[in-house]
């Protein structure tokens, strides 16, 4: 067992993360430096798995807009631009000497295997990173609802969600040079004070399961690793 605060963890990467801010696609800097980071994090004997968004590619609620195509088509959509960044991601951590498997919830069975719970904690239990793709499987839900049911599935011990600060602030700090971070939050406050963490639905998931959620920004090299070893690095999530 490794001496670090959680054993196994669930990361949130969303598409966003896999480009250069607001250009869309698929980024090969992008998807090195977060290989990297999970790389460390596995190099610490932590299990991994990972839960990656499609917003980069594909959000089936905008694609729909003025569109022939169905709201529900673009769901499906953006639910198959997630497995596609999870080959991406796959990619780019074997090239880093990193065993990977990826699972959708989608059945695609000639790139990746289908969601199996029991085949997912075993591969990580041998040093796999999991990569979660097709979200939950179900249009009109999000990869963050996706990342709470895998992670209360897996029994993971933390859901790292990964944004673009550095944690929970009182304020757009990139807007409000007196935005705050906030250190720690109970579920409840969060949903109370519609703080756009993740949907309600993935916070009231977490909460059921007593997985605490912790708010970190993945473009500082180290935060991760940081996390998992119990450092207080961004915004902790709990009851
Ligand atoms: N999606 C869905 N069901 C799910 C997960 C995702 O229908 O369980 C669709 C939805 O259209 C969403 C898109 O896939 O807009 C991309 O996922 P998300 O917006 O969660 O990606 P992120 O914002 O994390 O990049």
């Amino acid at each position: 067992m490794p001496d670090t605060r959680f054993q196994r963890v669930l990361l949130k990467i969303s598409g966003e993360g896999l480009c250069k801010p607001g250009a869309g696609g698929i980024d090969g800097e992008e998807l090195h430096r977060l290989a990297t980071e999970i790389k460390l994090v596995v190099e610490l004997g932590v299990q991994v798995a990972v839960v990656v968004g499609g917003g980069n590619l594909v959000r089936g609620s905008v694609i729909s807009v003025d569109s022939p195509i169905e709201e529900t088509t673009g769901h499906y959509m953006g639910m198959l631009a997630t497995v596609i960044n999870a080959l991406a991601v796959q990619d780019t951590l074997e090239s880093l000497g990193v065993p990977t498997r990826v699972q959708s919830a989608l059945a695609i069975a000639s790139v990746c295997e289908p969601f199996i719970r029991r085949r997912a904690i075993r591969h990580m239990e041998k040093g796999r990173v999991v990569i979660f793709g097709g979200g939950t499987g179900n249009p009109f839900l999000t990869t963050d609802t996706g990342a709470a049911l895998r992670a209360a599935e897996i029994r993971a011990e933390a859901l790292l969600k990964a944004t673009k600060v550095d944690g929970v602030y009182t304020a757009d700090p990139a807007t409000d040079p007196s935005a705050k971070r906030i250190e720690r939050l109970t579920y409840n406050e969060v949903i109370d004070q519609r703080l756009r963490v993740m949907d309600v639905s993935a916070i009231d998931l977490c909460q059921r399961s007593k997985i605490p959620i912790i708010v970190l920004d993945l473009k500082h090299p180290g935060n991760m690793s940081a996390v998992v070893q119990g450092k207080g690095i961004g915004t902790l999530i709990d009851s």
